[in-house]
């Protein structure tokens, strides 16, 4: 998309239970704009969404529920069951949630923006679409306390939803900057008053070069 406006982007991740929203709720309040790609993904695949037609023809009609949304559970069970499915499923949505990401950071007015990105470290394409890697860490023990607490989802369950992201050192690994959540609540704040004097110093740059 070389005819857009680049604004300076931060790519926020973390694994389930880190904090992302608690921290992206923050750089808000600081009047950052925050692209939420779950939400985008949802939309574009919920009642009549924009991937809706591409997938129904990839995949047949009946992967749509009552309300012309993708039936989850179905395409769930076509992944696990065929091998090619889960490609041709992220060959047609990916770009669309990109495209969609970046048009919606266009409408921002903030001094820079944030997309929230759980799987950032696990897609592989989005560490070079965005300025800075920031990563919400904590240990894995008060990840799954947390979702456990949040969700009332069975121990079990949520380690299964871990085993499938990257492992905490992976994903730290690819960090240019990390907040450490291990902690209390209230610890946040100040570490995001520190990267958010950062970013708007490294923002101002990308609009003197622009
Ligand atoms: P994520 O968006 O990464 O899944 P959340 O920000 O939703 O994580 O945090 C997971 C849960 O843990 C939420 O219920 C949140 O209120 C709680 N939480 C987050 N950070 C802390 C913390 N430092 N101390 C206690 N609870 C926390």
């Amino acid at each position: 998309m070389s005819d857009v406006k680049r604004r300076f982007t931060v790519g926020l991740t973390g694994g389930i239970g880190s904090g992302k929203s608690a921290v992206a709720r923050l750089f808000a309040q600081r009047g950052v704009d925050i692209v939420d790609t779950d939400q985008i993904a949802r939309n574009l695949t919920g009642p009549h969404g924009a991937a809706m037609p591409a997938l129904l023809a990839e995949f047949g009609a009946d992967f749509a529920d009552a309300q012309g949304a993708l039936d989850r559970a179905r395409m769930r069970a076509l992944v696990f069951t065929v091998p090619d499915a889960k490609r041709r499923l992220e060959g047609i949505l990916h770009p669309m949630i990109r495209d969609a990401v970046f048009a919606e950071s266009l409408l921002g007015t903030g001094p820079y923006v944030i997309f929230d990105i759980p799987l950032l470290v696990e897609s592989g394409t989005w560490k070079e679409r965005v300025g800075r890697v920031l990563v919400v860490d904590c240990p894995e023990e008060v990840q799954l306390a947390r979702v456990v607490a949040r969700n009332g989802l069975p121990q079990a369950q949520v380690r299964a939803i871990m085993a499938a992201q990257v492992p905490r050192q992976v994903r730290l690994a690819a960090a240019d900057d990390v907040i450490d959540n291990g902690g209390a609540l209230d610890a946040l704040a100040p570490q995001v008053d520190r990267l958010h004097a950062i970013y708007l110093t490294m923002a101002e740059e990308e609009v003197r070069n622009n």
